[in-house]
């Protein structure tokens, strides 16, 4: 690298106008290693870590393919591993740069698959503390899918989340988030063997052999809905999910990279321009009343707004539909009326609904709505014509679901009990 890059983050404090704490202050500055890692970089950036080393113009190209080639298809970890690349120039990499992903600190493994690992991540100065952030893995008949961390925390302080409550913010890098994809395919053991892929570059995948390829991976599909707000960390996201569906590295298509935003409307199109993967909206509460307190910031960007830049977003259509997120919290935002609501806003835009069941955490006001309650209130949606699958909360018994990442242990109550065992009759 010619010189040492700092990455300013995107969010910022909102006024206290808007009645209440929307945005939290998130740490101002990320300082790179003194030997950083490729992990991350573009093929541009990529190209110029090379110049910087002195490889000639000509062969630039050639080599970033190469190394793209032993990092992203085959998971190399060292560059000695790197054999089509002459030992000259493997020598003078070693000596400039790493090939380092996130550091594992635990891996946990639930009864029914689900792996979470526990990453750290280096702190802004040598004295202060790492930061540590989760990734998960959700094994399913037919897919496999990776849930991503964007921010350590998150700015944002919605009151049925968890992760919300943390105080300390700070974004990740794109070679962190990509990180979190190459630390689950070491541990997972899914990286194209020599044996499949030779030492030659593989072949495109073609889009119609693309969803039989990725079923043969353990990790078919990445959803952005581990800790942070995606969106509020938009350069570094995007970045990095151009490199997971490069279709010469870790190649998984964009129509199985789900991102989900709590609603920051100015960057939504972005997301469907400059990405072009699938959205999703945590929508939560069908009145801005509501939403205001579970999703304070709706007080920036209230729920006309934010359907509005739903119907726009590029690519919409019935085979290309935006998930909408609901969060079942009892007594909150679980009855009858509200279900009708929900279904009537959501009206010409082409939707799929996602009821979660809410994931208590340790200190937290809001209880889980009743399991009658969410398949009364997944009926309603289901006679509107909408698919309303009941996302159900893997992982439990290593608090891996959604909102739980971070928190403490805790028990299922009997209720919650039964109503897992109903989602899983249903799954
Ligand atoms: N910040 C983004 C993505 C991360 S959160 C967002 O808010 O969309 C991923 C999903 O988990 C969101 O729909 C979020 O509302 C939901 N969630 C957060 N806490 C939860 C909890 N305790 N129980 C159930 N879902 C929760
Ligand atoms: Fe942040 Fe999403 Fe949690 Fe809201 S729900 S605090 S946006 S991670």
């Amino acid at each position: 690298m010619s010189e040492p890059q700092t990455m300013s983050v995107s969010a910022t404090v909102s006024p206290a106008a808007t009645g209440g704490l929307v945005e939290k202050t998130p740490l101002e500055r990320y300082q790179p290693p003194a030997k950083p890692s490729l992990v991350g970089l573009s093929r541009a950036q990529l190209a110029e870590a090379l110049a910087s080393i002195g490889v000639p113009a000509g062969q630039r190209k050639m080599r970033v393919q190469q190394i793209w080639h032993w990092l992203y298809v085959r998971g190399a970890r060292r560059f000695d591993a790197m054999t089509s690349v002459s030992k000259e120039l493997r020598a003078m990499l070693d000596e400039h740069f790493t090939l380092a992903r996130p550091e594992v600190v635990a891996e946990q493994i639930s009864a029914d698959g689900t792996r979470k690992w526990l990453l750290r991540l280096p702190g802004e100065h040598s004295l202060e503390r790492p930061h540590e952030i989760e990734c998960v893995y959700i094994p399913e008949p037919h897919r496999g899918t990776l849930c991503l961390s964007t921010q350590v925390g998150c700015t944002l302080t919605c009151s049925f989340c968890h992760t919300g409550t943390q105080r300390l913010v700070r974004n990740l890098t794109a070679g962190e988030i990509v990180g979190q994809i190459m630390v689950a395919r070491d541990r997972l053991d899914d990286w194209v063997a020599a044996a499949q892929g030779g030492g030659a570059i593989l072949t495109v995948p073609s889009a119609g052999g693309e969803a039989a390829k990725a079923s043969q991976r353990m990790i078919s599909n990445i959803v952005m809905m581990g800790m942070g707000e995606p969106l509020y960390n938009f350069e570094a996201v995007r970045d990095a999910l151009l490199i997971a569906a490069d279709g010469d590295g870790i190649a998984i298509s964009k129509r199985r990279i789900t991102l989900s935003t709590s609603g920051v409307v100015p960057n939504i199109s972005r997301a469907g321009v400059e990405i072009g993967c699938m959205l999703a909206v945590s929508i939560h509460a069908v009145s801005d009343e509501l939403r205001n307190e579970l999703v304070p910031l709706n007080r920036k960007y209230p729920i006309k707004e934010l359907l509005e830049a739903c119907r726009n977003y590029p690519g919409l259509s019935n085979a290309r539909r935006i998930t909408f997120e609901y969060v079942m919290l009892r007594d909150v935002n679980d009855s009858l009326a509200d279900a009708k609501a929900l279904v009537k806003l959501l009206k010409g835009i082409p939707a799929k609904i996602n009821l979660i069941p809410f994931n208590p955490w340790p200190g937290t006001r809001y209880e889980c709505s009743d399991w009658e309650r969410i398949e009364k209130f997944s009926e309603i949606i289901f006679s509107a014509g909408y698919a309303s699958p009941v996302r159900t909360p893997r992982g439990r018994d290593i608090l891996a679901a959604c909102g739980q990442l971070k928190s403490a242990s805790e028990k299922l109550s009997a209720r919650e009990r039964l109503a897992l065992r109903a989602m899983a009759m249903t799954d």
